[in-house]
């Protein structure tokens, strides 16, 4: 007797038997292909595990799934291996795991998008085994389903989506209601017909002459092609990282072996794309979150036909199939958007790693400011380093130097000594650039008489004060309120606000300097479709005197002509509770100077503070980036925290203040029951801000320094999570290697 096994997406972390779909060959039935099951009173796509000969439940209580779905494997093995791994190591159940792994088209059974012509085409429907044992009276009070319902009946091969358009219009509803029922099957065809990798690489715009450090990783890393590795390549900003990468990409496609590239965001890398559109001729695709369904399935399938070269894309793009892989490429590596952030937690950059093992390539890290975990391991020895020190083509590098605001009168939040700089620089025809990670007008409102302040009301945090929309706005909730003219609390009109925002800055500076030319950044005025882009092409061809903006202001960019940066808020960041906090702060300091001098003139960058002091800006201004690591390295093995105590953050949140603690004690209680080795929990600790969007929050630190007896531990302890009387009164999530413990 055949058992299937089967990955059906569900938060139960289990797999689930059928019995095989009636009227299948069993050598159809291959590990990776999609299942259309019943489940519960619905029908699912599950993804077939492998097939066994015993179940644990009695065989009558077995249902028997409808129809396999694609005519071979949808997930190749080393996918279907990444997702079997990623679903142990971040105890995530499989099915989800395997469901994240496919575009969203594939994840339905039946095609919702709507008014799209060309998907006919690339469908096909057939009566499922369940079909055939119906009678077509059942189906008397829908004609249009009954005449689709007897025409497949009559076709044995099925019909396309094409064929079955002629009957009637509403054929879409019609023939969805009878995959509801599971009478019929619809299978997603590729319609792209299977086709090797073409080598034509011509290059379209002129190589530079690689320098010494760039020959020298450009050699190692084409070497070290064709079996499995990990590199990261540290180098400055304006190094020429990117140059590197061009050469290994070169490297693959001349093999006839296609490339993923991961970047952090797509929208903040318009000038990495546009440079590997001008060097190679060959098929670039991207996928991002902007990505339509139907896009990221067509990209799906030519990547696996092995018909796009080179795959540009976000996080979620480590789940390509490709035939030929020959290298992956991660981008920014110690960026935190490559950590995903809710349901299935995994981490791109990790995932890469696994899969570059798993396919035998070479995987390459690259960063002007590596994360402390490819640092450590690179002191382990399990990833090779390379550096690239120099900036190419003889940019400088900036002069960076710490200012002391303390006593200093201050504008809004800009001290007169920068002020002054700001001058010097318009004058002197160079480029602007203010950094300041807080978007809106001012953080909190306050009244001057009483000291009420605006807070939402479903969060513990301040409300922001929005300028142009004239609005607060919560920026965890997203909750909104106008603004108060008097003092709710004693009905006095003297309100101020405190603190600053990018809106306020870019009002000072309109102040001071009305004749120059200013453009803001943030993700206020970049939400349409093109926005960022046309702000970003009017910064780089010189359009603005002075750039205000956030953090996507300090991510990838090349700005020629920026000669100053000028870094407002850095005092923030050392007060975070977060134990990453400071390597954040180092890291966006870094990422910002990187800004400035491009282009022959040295830069400037210029960071104000009230803690001139700080040991951690000290390194960083005086010694760089490397020794700044090295020291937080060594900061981190004595506090015994990541990357040399292994964490898992179990977090729990409910509308109850009550329940969430009550949950993680009792998790806590079975772990100190379990009594395992070398790990140990840590709280129930209220999380550092404990209320957002109206729920109470509270977490749970496990820790281990060895990374085998902390999963140890979750294998035992992941089943009670989701079984504990406590566990229904709250929602919780595990997430393995947190990238913030707030
Ligand atoms: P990174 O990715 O490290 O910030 P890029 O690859 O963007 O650096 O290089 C920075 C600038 O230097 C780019 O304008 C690039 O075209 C240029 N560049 C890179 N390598 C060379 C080289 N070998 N000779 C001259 N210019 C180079
Ligand atoms: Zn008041
Ligand atoms: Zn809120």
């Amino acid at each position: 007797m055949s058992i299937l096994k089967v990955a059906v997406p569900s938060p139960l972390s289990r797999t689930f038997d059928y019995l095989p779909p009636l009227g299948q060959p069993e050598n159809a039935l291959l590990p990776g292909s999609r299942l259309s099951v019943p489940f519960g009173r619905g029908r699912k796509v599950g993804i077939l595990l492998g097939v066994e000969s015993h179940s644990d439940l009695p065989l009558s209580r077995l249902r028997r799934a409808d129809a396999i779905l694609d005519p071979e494997p949808t997930l190749p093995s080393d996918l279907m291996h990444l997702a079997r791994w990623a679903s142990r190591y971040y105890h995530h159940p499989i099915g989800e795991v395997m469901s994240a792994c496919l575009p969203t088209a594939l994840r339905r059974l039946h095609d919702t998008m709507t008014g799209v012509r060309p998907s006919a085409q690339a469908r096909y429907y057939q009566i499922t085994e369940a079909g055939h044992a119906v009678n077509c009276e059942l189906l008397k009070r829908a004609p249009l389903q009954r005449k689709l319902f007897n025409t497949l009946k009559a076709s044995k091969a099925g019909c396309s989506g094409e064929q079955l358009a002629a009957l009637g219009t509403s054929w879409r509803t019609a023939v969805r209601a009878l995959i509801d029922r599971g009478l019929v099957v619809e299978h997603v065809v590729s319609t792209v017909a299977p086709r090797e990798v073409g080598a034509q690489v011509h290059g379209r715009d002129s190589q530079p002459v690689l320098h010494d450090e760039q020959h020298t990783a450009a050699e190692t890393l084409k070497r070290a092609l064709g079996c499995f590795s990990v590199t990261l390549l540290e180098g400055v900003t304006g190094s020429g990282k990117t140059e590197v990468y061009l050469r290994l990409v070169q490297a693959c496609l001349e093999q006839a072996q296609q490339v993923l590239i991961l970047v952090p965001e797509i929208g903040l890398t318009p000038q990495l794309i546009e440079r590997f559109r001008k060097r190679f001729t060959c098929r670039i695709e991207l996928l991002h979150s902007g990505t339509t369904d139907r896009e990221r399935l067509r990209v799906w399938q030519e990547a696996k036909a092995g018909q796009i070269q080179i795959v540009i894309g976000t996080r979620s793009a480590v789940f390509t199939p490709f035939k030929s892989l020959g290298s992956i490429i991660v981008d920014e590596e110690h960026d935190l958007s490559f950590k995903q952030q809710d349901g299935f937690r995994y981490h791109a950059r990790d995932l890469a790693v696994i899969r570059g093992r798993e396919r035998q390539c070479p995987v390459l890290l690259g960063s002007a400011t590596p994360s402390l975990e490819s640092l450590a391991n690179v002191a382990s020895g399990r990833y090779r380093h390379l550096s690239l020190l120099q900036r190419a083509g003889g940019a400088q590098p900036p002069q960076i130097g710490l200012l002391d605001v303390r006593r200093r009168a201050m504008h809004e939040g800009l001290s007169e000594g920068l002020l002054e700089l700001i001058a010097e620089h318009l004058q002197q025809k160079g480029q602007i650039l203010l950094f300041l990670n807080r978007r809106g007008f001012a953080p909190v409102l306050m009244c001057h008489d009483c000291g009420w302040s605006a807070d939402c009301p479903r969060c513990d945090a301040h409300m922001t004060l929005h300028l142009k929309s004239h609005r607060l706005r919560c920026h965890h909730c997203g909750s909104e309120r106008a603004v108060p003219v008097s003092c709710p609390e004693c009905a006095l009109e003297n309100m101020v606000l405190v603190g600053q925002g990018t809106e306020r800055i870019e009002a000072a500076i309109a102040a001071r300097f009305p004749s120059a030319r200013v453009i803001r950044i943030d993700r206020d005025n970049t939400r349409r479709k093109g926005q960022l882009e046309s702000l970003l092409a009017q910064a780089t061809a010189g359009e603005a005197d002075i750039l205000i903006g956030t953090q996507m202001l300090a991510k990838g960019h090349h700005f020629p002509r920026v000669t100053l940066v000028g870094i407002l808020d850095v005092d923030r960041g050392l007060f975070s509770a977060d134990f990453r906090a400071t390597e954040h702060v180092a890291q966006l300091v870094v990422q910002v100077s990187g800004r400035a001098g491009r282009e022959g003139r040295q830069g400037r960058v210029v960071i104000q503070t009230h803690q001139p002091d700080n040991p951690l800006l000290q390194v960083l201004v005086r010694q760089g980036y490397p020794a700044f690591a090295r020291d937080a390295l060594e900061e981190r093995k004595v506090a015994e925290l990541a990357p040399f105590n292994h964490l898992a953050l179990l977090r729990a949140e409910a509308t109850d203040s009550k329940q969430p603690r009550n949950y993680l004690q009792a998790v806590r209680a079975m772990i100190q029951q379990m009594a395992m080795e070398d790990v140990w929990a840590l709280g129930p600790a209220v999380a550092p801000m404990e209320r957002i969007a109206g729920r109470y929050r509270w977490q749970l630190l496990i820790q281990s320094p060895q990374r085998k007896h902390l999963h140890r531990l979750l294998d035992e302890l992941r089943p009670a999570l989701e079984t504990l009387p406590a566990s229904r009164k709250v929602r919780w999530s595990l997430d393995v290697d947190p990238v913030t413990l707030l």
